[in-house]
């Protein structure tokens, strides 16, 4: 699709292309929303097959972050942006940092940058040498690594989830979860702190051995198999566009409650299809916003009680969209309904 009509279609407000001569930064950054306020997103450095893959991606996780501030009712928009890699697994520079980082001072503070796939603390910290607004690093910007906040705020999410369908513990559940990263692992140990059995798989063999020896978790090969496993939840801790007419069909879970982003290909005919399939999905940026909870929250001045409430208040939110799910096609459009009806009422002139 033309971008600019994509852009229309979806109310983005800008998109801004950026390549650095010095460095050779190649790098876009997308602003959906930023009718609540300043927007707070990740930077990806990720390996593109083109550069309208990238602009699609970067979209496409702009657009997300402003429903997941929303629902998680910050005061934020939502915002993204993606550093184009030559191949994948380049290693990340100073350099690099820097030309990004003066890439997001162009936005004057309209966007903020933080951790996403690809991005460590270390990295926000070289891009906040050049500009104040970003969040995630431990030495010239704060925050740090934002993902046992995700973790935490999936596991909440989950609990909805599970007493919805009448479960009240973990123990005798088990739970599956693909990518045994930063979020996964984290998400590993709660879930086998609470009692559930758990079953993992990772492309990078080590990530899963840890959860085997460090956490009783048991791996599956490949996430091909796991997704063909029975479970009682699936928890997709990996890459987004995982759920969709291919897996779908062949799932055996009860329940979908993961970190990664975008996880359905098309949110409405992939919702539509779990609830089809009467499988209970939990839409990923109302269950995996802890992360920007985490950092926003720190960015808007709040106490770390104030965040650890919010982040335990995932948990509230998920009841309530799958409340309201029961009476509309799908819970990922409950989820975008609700999110919507947030912004539309806070951003509503007082007088209107
Ligand atoms: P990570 O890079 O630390 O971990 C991802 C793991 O997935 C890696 O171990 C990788 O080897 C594995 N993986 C990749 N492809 C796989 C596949 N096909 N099958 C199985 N494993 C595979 O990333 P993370 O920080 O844990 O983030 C995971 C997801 O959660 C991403 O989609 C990210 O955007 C999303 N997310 C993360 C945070 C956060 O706080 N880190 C916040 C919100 C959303």
């Amino acid at each position: 699709m033309d971008l600019l009509e994509q852009m229309r279609s979806h109310g983005h407000e800008r998109i801004a292309f950026h390549q650095d001569p010095e460095t050779g930064l190649k790098a876009i950054i997308a602003v959906h929303s930023t009718r609540l306020g300043n927007a707070l997103g990740g930077t990806r450095r990720w390996a593109y097959a083109s550069t309208n893959e990238a602009a699609m991606d970067v979209l496409r996780l702009s657009e997300g972050m402003t429903y997941k501030a929303a629902a998680a009712d910050l005061p934020m928009g939502g915002a993204k942006s993606v550093i184009v890699l030559e191949s994948p697994g380049q290693q990340p520079t100073e350099a690099e940092g820097r030309a990004m980082g003066r890439f997001v001072e162009t936005f004057g503070g309209a966007y903020i940058a933080a951790e996403d796939v690809g991005v460590s603390p270390q990295f926000c910290d070289w891009m906040a040498l050049e500009t104040k607004h970003i969040m995630g690093g431990e030495n010239v910007s704060t925050g740090g690594d934002p993902s046992p906040w995700t973790a935490l705020g999936v596991f909440n999410s989950m609990k909805a989830c599970l007493e919805a369908s009448g479960d009240g513990d973990f123990s005798g559940l088990t739970i599956g979860i693909q990518g045994c990263g930063a979020t996964g692992f984290k998400l590993a140990k709660l879930c086998r702190e609470a009692g559930a059995a758990v079953l993992v798989s990772d492309v990078h063999v080590p990530s899963m051995k840890r959860c085997v020896e460090e956490l009783g978790c048991m791996a599956v090969g490949n996430d091909g198999n796991l997704f063909h496993e029975e479970l009682d939840v699936l928890a997709p801790c990996a890459l987004g566009g995982v759920l969709g007419p291919d897996s779908i069909p062949t799932l055996r879970c009860r329940i979908i409650c993961g970190t990664a982003n975008n996880q359905l290909v098309d949110p409405v005919r992939d919702g539509r299809a779990l609830k089809d399939r009467g499988i209970c999905y939990a839409p990923d940026f109302v269950a995996n916003a802890g992360g920007l909870i985490r950092l926003a929250g720190l960015y808007l001045g709040m106490t770390e009680a104030q965040i650890d409430a919010k982040v335990a208040g995932i948990e509230q939110t998920t009841h309530e969209v799958l409340k309201e799910a029961l009476a509309a096609p799908s819970t990922a459009e409950a989820a975008i309904g609700f999110a919507k009806r947030r912004i539309d009422a806070v951003a509503a002139p007082a007088s209107a």
